[in-house]
C-alpha cells in the first residue's frame, strides 16, 4: 500500500512540473498514510517535484516532525500537517508557486466564472493574506488551514496556492485547474478585461459537471501517460489507455 502511494506521489510530482507548477526545488506534495497514525509521505527539500523517488520521499508526523527518510524536510511542512490535522477527510495536500496564480493574486480581484475552469471555483476561492511570507511554523499552518475551512483550495497572496484533496489525483487536478482558471482570466484582463461570464443560472450545474471525481482520476491517468509517452518510457499498466483503466461513472452510456 505504501509502495503504491509512493509511486503515485512520484507520478504527481512529474505531472505537476509538466503543467507549469514547478518552481525549481520549491513546492511540495504530501499523502496521508492509510494506517491511521496521522503520519504522511512528503516530498523532501533540495530537489524538484519531478525528482521524487521511492527512496527520497520522507515520512512526517502530524506535528510536522520527520520520522523517516534521509532527505531534509521542507520548512513549510506545517501547511500539510495542520491541514491534515484539521481535515480528516483530506488525504493529500499540495503547495506550489504557479506563476499565473501568483500574478493573479496580486491583482486583488476575485476569480470569475469565465471558463470551465473558472466555473469550477465559482463558489469562491479564499485568499490567505495574513502574511505573504513562508508558512514556517504551526500557528501559520493553522491559519492557512482555517482559511481553507471546509473548502479544497486556497490562494496564498503573493506566494502560491494550496490544494487539499481526498486523493492525490484530486489535489493535483485542483492545482492544475486553478492555475488554468487564473491564466484564462489573466488573458482576458490583459485584453481589456472580461465582459461576458457564465450565466448565473448555469453556474451550479456547470460547477458540478466540471469537477467530477471520475474526471480527476481520468485526467491524472492521462497526464501520467503523456509524461511517459513523451520520454518514450513504458506507461505503467494502471495508467495505460485501456477501457478497464477508466472511471466511466460520469458518462451517461456507462
Ligand atoms: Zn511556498
Amino acid at each position: 500500500m505504501t509502495e503504491a502511494l509512493r509511486e503515485k506521489l512520484i507520478h504527481a510530482g512529474r505531472v505537476l512540473v509538466d503543467e507549469g507548477q514547478g518552481d525549481y526545488v520549491w513546492g511540495h506534495i504530501s499523502a496521508r498514510l492509510p494506517d491511521g497514525s496521522g503520519r504522511f509521505l512528503m516530498k523532501p527539500g533540495c530537489i524538484g517535484l519531478e525528482e521524487l523517488t521511492a527512496d527520497n520521499i520522507i515520512t512526517v508526523d502530524i506535528e510536522g516532525d520527520k520520522t523517516a527518510g534521509d532527505w531534509p524536510r521542507h520548512n513549510e511542512v506545517y501547511i500539510h500537517s495542520e491541514i491534515m490535522r484539521a481535515r480528516p477527510d483530506v488525504n493529500a495536500v499540495l503547495h506550489t508557486h504557479p506563476e499565473q496564480a501568483i500574478a493573479f493574486s496580486s491583482l486583488g480581484k476575485p476569480l470569475a466564472a469565465m471558463s470551465n475552469d473558472g466555473t469550477m471555483f465559482s463558489a469562491g476561492v479564499p485568499v490567505f493574506s495574513e502574511t505573504t511570507d513562508l508558512i514556517t511554523d504551526q500557528p501559520r499552518g493553522r491559519a492557512v488551514a482555517n482559511c481553507l475551512g471546509s473548502g479544497n483550495v486556497v490562494i496564498l497572496r503573493n506566494h502560491g496556492i494550496v490544494t487539499a484533496g481526498r486523493s492525490i489525483e484530486e489535489a493535483v487536478f485542483l492545482a492544475i485547474k486553478l492555475e488554468r482558471a487564473c491564466r484564462i482570466q489573466m488573458l482576458a484582463e490583459a485584453a481589456g478585461g472580461p465582459k461576458l461570464f457564465v450565466k448565473e443560472e448555469e453556474l451550479k450545474a456547470k460547477r458540478t459537471r466540471t469537477n467530477r471525481s471520475d474526471s480527476q482520476g481520468n485526467a491524472f491517468s492521462y497526464l501520467v501517460r503523456r509524461w511517459h509517452l513523451r520520454c518514450g518510457c513504458e506507461v505503467p499498466k494502471q495508467y495505460q489507455a485501456t477501457l478497464e483503466n477508466f472511471d466511466r461513472s460520469g458518462y451517461k452510456a456507462g
